[in-house]
């Protein structure tokens, strides 16, 4: 491929290059056609996993045969979650949009750290389009990060700012004289308590509230909490309310949460980062009356809306405290008025990184050819579906329910003596058998296998699978259980 005169790393032969590309392309949409066929998931064998460990190869290669290895070595092996058998955790499962517009922005390789591009004024489109959904001011300003991770650490950092003023990133949180308090539920997510430990407020200084048996906070057991804080010379700034907890998808009462944090005068946080977006479906939207009000909202596209990983998102309601929280003056990043260094603010002023990708495109084309009303109806039949397996979990003697179904997440068991062992091992032969893929998770003190309907591939056949499965695979656990003893 590389001639004597040919020094880029463009193709000497754009022609065979194409039809490369082509036949690439016809792979992978072959693959996403036929998920179905496939098992979700399976292990590696060991002669696969050798290929990643052989050394760094210094000669170049054929793009085809490399590809050939994508296809054998790759491909096969990844976790599953574009499958419909696929429940585990809280994955999304992309989509052939998502897919050829990630490859169209790899294409432009815009690096949207900020100057004059329309890459940049897409982001800030979607940031226009998140402020319409939740009713947030002209004002409001947000950035993509890779995912809700950083967009609560993002939500915390902001809160600081607002608790204690800008000189606190010179001076550190140490010389405020404060010692600050945030306030979030037992089931919230733990980047909660990451973003307190990144963010030099540490993790003890995030009280972890108790939940009532729908998996709310206990807004009794908050109030009481931030008045013994202020009782005992702390100062609560900050408290965060989730829109779908990870583990059994409960919603946190945000309108009274707003209003105690507005009682209070605390930032009131939400970490949308699974529901939030629930927003675009017309049946759910109420469930989440309140996050109107709320200071900040994490969410993920990569989630429940389908968006290729990653694409996470922060905004922000006082887009000014968000600027304040993060920009910083530098030479080489100086602003003008023309030019190519126009444009001011950039999202590097709005977040921690200066390079980004263009995750605004893969997230614009989805909204745009799928709709917010199209995405909304996937989640809206996710519920729908959810309720459906709680029917036929309701209709098995041989299975309960753990917990309460609030959008699309099941918790649910396999009745029997030592039943932590026995449903630990029923996942994991879900698992192993390709057929269907739940994860677990512990609901009061007992092992749940947790299904997650949040791949919009998934329907009623695979719901009636892991039905199947589970009483299958429960039976034969027992059996060994009982040979073993
Ligand atoms: C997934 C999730 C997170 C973490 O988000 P990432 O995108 O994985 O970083 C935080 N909170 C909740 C409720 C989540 O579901």
């Amino acid at each position: 491929m590389h001639s004597e005169q040919h020094h880029s790393l463009d193709p000497a032969d754009w022609d065979e290059l194409r039809a490369q590309g082509h036949r690439m392309l016809d792979d992978i949409f072959d693959y996403m056609q036929n998920l179905r066929d496939k098992p979700v998931w399976q292990p590696a064998p060991q002669a696969v996993r050798d290929v990643f460990h052989a050394p760094l190869p210094r000669d170049p290669s054929d793009l085809a045969e490399v590809h050939q290895s994508f296809m054998q070595n790759i491909l096969p092996y990844a976790i599953g979650n574009a499958h419909p058998g696929f429940m585990g955790w809280v994955q999304g499962g992309g989509t052939p949009v998502g897919m050829l517009a990630e490859m169209l922005a790899a294409g432009i390789n815009a690096n949207v750290g900020g100057r004059d591009q329309i890459p940049v004024e897409v982001e800030r489109q979607i940031t226009r389009w998140l402020s319409e959904l939740f009713e947030f001011p002209d004002t409001a300003s947000g950035i993509f990060v890779t995912g809700s991770s950083v967009a609560n650490l993002i939500g915390v950092l902001v809160g600081r700012t607002r608790a204690t003023g800008v000189a606190v990133r010179k001076t550190g949180v140490a010389q405020s004289g404060k010692r600050l308090i945030g306030y979030t539920s037992i089931a919230a997510h733990a980047c909660i308590a990451q973003a307190f430990d990144l963010s030099g407020l540490g993790t003890e200084a995030l009280r972890l509230i108790p939940v009532n048996a729908a998996g709310q906070m206990n807004l009794e057991a908050l109030r009481a909490s931030i008045a013994s804080d202020r009782a005992n010379g702390y100062s609560p700034f900050f408290v965060a309310g989730t829109a779908g907890t990870v583990d059994t998808g409960s919603i946190d009462d945000l309108t009274t949460i707003a209003d105690i944090a507005t009682q209070e005068n605390l930032w009131f946080h939400v970490d949308g980062a699974y529901g939030a977006l629930a927003m675009m479906a017309k049946d759910l939207a109420p469930r989440f009356a309140g996050i109107q009000r709320a200071d900040s909202i994490a969410l993920d596209f990569h989630k429940w809306a389908q968006v290729q990983y990653d694409a996470g998102f922060i905004l922000v309601r006082d887009g000014g405290m968000h600027y304040d929280t993060f920009a910083a003056p530098a030479a080489y990043l100086a602003r003008e008025t023309r030019g190519m260094a126009a444009g001011s603010p950039w999202p590097t002023d709005l977040g921690p990184d200066l390079s980004r990708s263009f995750r605004a495109l893969k997230t614009w084309f989805s909204i745009k050819t799928y709709g917010a009303d199209g995405i909304g109806q996937v989640m809206s039949r996710s519920c729908a579906l959810a309720r459906y397996l709680k029917r036929r979990i309701d209709a098995e003697p041989q299975l309960e329910l753990l917990a309460p179904v609030s959008l699309n997440i099941v918790c649910f068991r396999y009745r029997c003596d030592n039943p932590d062992r026995v449903n630990a091992d029923i996942a994991i032969a879900l698992q192993e058998s390709g057929i269907v893929a739940p994860s677990t998770t512990i609901i009061n003190g007992s092992l749940a296998l947790r299904a997650a309907l949040f791949n919009h591939r998934t329907d009623e056949r695979d719901v009636d699978a892991l039905i199947k499965a589970t009483l299958e695979f429960g039976k034969t656990e027992v059996q060994k259980l009982s040979r073993d003893i």
